[in-house]
């Protein structure tokens, strides 16, 4: 069995709890107008160009973004820092792109993760269909669990997709009590107001779960040389990152009304 990865993510302590190694499986059914990996989207490797400086001489280097590798050598790798998952009670994070588009490879990994006793958790727009989401929950520690836009036109606006099969999935890990983080991308003049707030409340609220916390992640622009290394359209480009002091009120009403909240992951 074999998958597309594009990134492994040591030490990474922002994608769940302790101390973590996050893989990137390549490939996403969503485009978000604020992705930050873009170079993770396309369900294809991909060759692109790098410039490199030395000495005020600049060189180019052909990169290329996404391997496929084996259930057996990604264990190789995720094995190397147990030592430093085991003592801070971390583990493994799926993520992507979107990992559930590689929903064999992905079970795969998460039962040698349990028989290795990891905590595993999944990174996920929750865009995949119900039975790839009951497939994998058995081995699935923790879902961090995106949720981008709660009116369906705007969602489909800036990512090209409805909310509606993400909802509902979410309706049903609620429903089951699984354990997951809800995480908030944070995207001025996108989804930063108000009414999106009180409705992501209001969703929250009709579907009590095992909401172990929520995450506000605050939109930043770092990612902006990557749409232009993969020539990509980037409609943000002009967008200024949000400061995290800026989303204080907001973290006071999630936790107002009863949950864990963190600025950031
Ligand atoms: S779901 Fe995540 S990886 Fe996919 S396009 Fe949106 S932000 Fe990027």
């Amino acid at each position: 069995m074999q998958g597309l990865v594009f990134d492994i993510k040591r030490f990474a302590v922002h994608d769940g709890p302790g101390i973590r190694t996050t893989l990137f499986l390549k490939g996403c059914p969503l485009n978000c107008a604020w992705c930050h990996n873009p170079e993770g989207t396309s369900p294809e490797p991909q060759t692109v160009t790098k410039s490199i400086s030395v000495d005020g001489q600049v060189f180019q280097e052909e990169e290329k973004v996404g391997l496929n590798m084996s259930v057996e050598q990604v264990m190789q790798e995720l094995l190397k820092e147990k030592v430093f998952m085991d003592c801070s009670e971390g583990g493994v994070t799926f993520s992507g792109g979107e990992p559930l588009m590689q929903p064999a490879f992905l079970k795969s990994l998460l039962v040698a993760c349990k028989k290795e006793g990891l905590h595993t958790a999944v990174d996920t727009s929750g865009y995949a269909k119900l039975s790839i989401i009951q497939d994998i929950a058995p081995y699935t520690d923790l879902f961090l669990y995106d949720l981008k836009l709660m009116d369906d036109q705007a969602h489909h606006h800036f990512t090209t997709v409805s909310n509606k099969l993400i909802l509902d999935n979410l309706i049903y890990l609620l429903e089951n009590r699984h354990p997951l983080r809800i995480r908030i991308p944070v995207i001025p003049e996108i989804n930063f107001n108000q009414e999106n707030t009180n409705e992501c409340l209001r969703f929250l609220a009709a579907h009590p779960g095992n909401i172990q916390g929520v995450d506000l992640l605050p939109y930043h622009n770092m990612a902006n040389h990557k749409y232009l290394r993969f020539k990509k359209e980037n409609s943000l480009s002009s967008l200024q990152s949000l400061p995290k002091s800026s989303l204080m009120a907001m973290k006071e009403q999630f936790e107002q009304a009863g949950y864990e909240t963190k600025i950031g992951g």
